[in-house]
């Protein structure tokens, strides 16, 4: 098990339609019917794994279908802009200082920094 989490790339913003982490710089890249609907200002993300597919990039384990999933953007050279999305469980996030850091300054940092996040019940939400 991995002590430390892959390094996140900061400065990204977010295509929704493509679900895409955008890296500083690829704005252009983004097609320009699309490019002003791009998200700003967040570094993590989180929802319901939809498929089950994913690995944990912490622990390496399956991401089970409809359990919380945390994620951020690392540079590479597959995503579409050069970034793509590293999941974790939402337990194994908790190593994650930025997250630690959001959660204790509360749901209204936690809304303006993780995607997804406003979007959720109370219930849903990681805890
Ligand atoms: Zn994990």
């Amino acid at each position: 098990m991995k002590a430390r989490l892959p390094k996140r790339l900061g400065h990204c913003s977010y295509d929704a339609a493509s679900r895409d982490w955008v890296p500083r710089g690829q704005a252009n890249q983004v097609p320009k019917a699309r490019r002003h609907l791009l998200l700003t200002g967040y570094t993590h993300q989180v929802e319901k794994s939809k498929t089950g597919a994913a690995a944990c990039k912490r622990c390496g384990e399956k991401i089970a279908k409809t359990c919380l999933r945390v994620g951020y953007p690392v540079k590479d050279h597959r995503g579409e802009y050069g970034a793509i999305v590293n999941w974790f469980h939402s337990e194994c996030a908790r190593l994650d200082e930025m997250m630690v850091a959001y959660a204790k300054m509360g749901d209204a940092k936690l809304k303006k920094m993780v995607l997804g996040y406003d979007a959720m019940t109370k219930e849903e939400r990681p805890s």
